[in-house]
């Protein structure tokens, strides 16, 4: 079996999953929609994209690469296929609106039965075909597809049969993924924190609702193998869209108790761009106290050491001396790093505060770079200290 998690003394370290796609394919994206451009230009632009994602990351020394979900519209889209206007899929309810005032709307289904059209895996598939380097994947949460159906169903097809097939095709997902050769795969469950912010405009969300997204996630993950299910991970933060958050006014305080009632085996929590990161370190350690005990013992957690919304660069130092700090809290050999979140979550972003999509890719990967670059530094302090 391939080796999940670094061996010894190393500080585990991986991307969440986006990169800001370059300007030309946004462009030829939306031009193939407009019929200005074929598929095939368009499927060209896409693997250029790939292509440069994958020599950039491995540029960046980083242990494990993603294919910066270049192919993607959006991280929660993708099961629903390409074919979005054959009348399958309708706007549906508002899914968060952003601090910067702008909002993203939920796909919902227009008609059951609800199967998976678009696979993660299949980027892992493609992706493995360009390097023979470890690559991670993330796929959607079950609890973010189950906000495509509303709580009467669709007709004959019953609100408990549509969880049922989003339970079934997100675990075949994953599956699917680690068969195509990834390392780790990581849940997004960026609704976890928004479902604990009052919004009245946001209409799906409140403490309930995060009480089922729980048990949903935790449904897929009772249908995989436990030795699967300690390299997949659930990844927290209060969103990342046109370089403006979601939910950052919600205090971790309230989502972690809940959070950790997750069996991932690890979690990626944002922190870099918190107020007090320290504080994050010190919550999250109280958790894994707690889940000390419970069978499987405590999970790791990857710390987001980099804020994908602000241009503003971490150094390797700073990047170590949060991890280091967080140290005294969460235990050296359940630590580890990630950024905040994805770079890019949704395909077209402007990315406003970093000036241009190109620009913000190139920051990106300096991010990266300083995270790994950092997370070694830490290890190495970590393991002077220890011996
Ligand atoms: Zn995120």
């Amino acid at each position: 079996m391939t080796e999940r998690w670094p061996s010894g003394s190393e500080l585990p370290t991986e991307p969440v999953g986006s990169l800001p796609r370059p300007s030309a394919l946004q462009r030829a994206v939306l031009d193939a929609e407009t019929g200005l451009i074929t598929q095939a230009e368009l499927a060209a632009a896409q693997q250029h994209a790939v292509e440069d994602t994958l020599d950039r990351f491995a540029a960046t020394e980083s242990p494990l690469l993603s294919d910066g979900e270049q192919r993607r519209q959006s991280f929660s889209s993708y099961p629903l296929g390409t074919s979005l206007n054959d009348g399958s899929i309708a706007e549906g309810p508002v899914f968060a609106v952003f601090a910067d005032g702008h909002h993203r709307v939920i796909p919902s289904l227009a008609r059951g039965p609800f199967r998976y059209r678009g696979w993660a895996a299949d980027d892992v598939v493609a992706a493995r075909e360009l390097t023979d380097l470890p690559l991670k994947q993330a796929v959607i949460s079950p609890s973010m597809l189950s906000l495509m159906v509303p709580q009467q169903g669709l007709g004959d097809y019953s609100r408990e049969d549509f969880l049922d097939d989003v339970v079934s095709g997100c675990a075949e997902d994953i599956r699917r993924c680690f068969a195509a050769g990834a390392a780790r795969v990581t849940i997004d469950f960026t609704e976890g924190r928004l479902a604990l912010r009052d919004d009245l405009r946001a209409p799906w969300a409140g403490p309930e609702a995060l009480a089922g997204f729980i048990d949903l996630i935790n449904r897929v993950l009772g249908e995989l193998s436990s030795e699967l299910r300690t390299a997949v991970g659930v990844h927290t933060c209060p969103g990342n869209d046109n370089d403006s958050d979601h939910s950052a006014d919600v205090d971790y305080a309230e989502l972690l108790p809940e959070l950790f009632q997750i069996e991932a085996g690890y979690f990626l929590v944002q922190a870099a761009g918190e107020q007090d990161p320290d504080r994050v370190a010190k919550l999250v350690g109280r958790q894994l106290s707690k889940r000390a005990s419970r069978a499987g013992g405590a999970p790791r957690v990857l710390l987001g050491v980099t804020n994908p919304t602000n241009p503003k660069l971490e150094t390797a130092e700073q990047v170590s001396e949060q991890l280091v700090k967080a140290a005294r809290f969460i235990p050296a050999e359940l630590l580890g790093s990630t950024d905040d979140c994805g770079f890019s979550p949704y395909l077209i972003d402007e990315k406003p505060r970093h000036g241009s999509p190109d620009f913000a890719r190139d920051v990106a990967f300096a991010k990266i770079a300083a995270r790994v670059r950092g997370t070694r530094l830490a290890a190495a302090e970590l393991n002077g200290a220890a011996a």
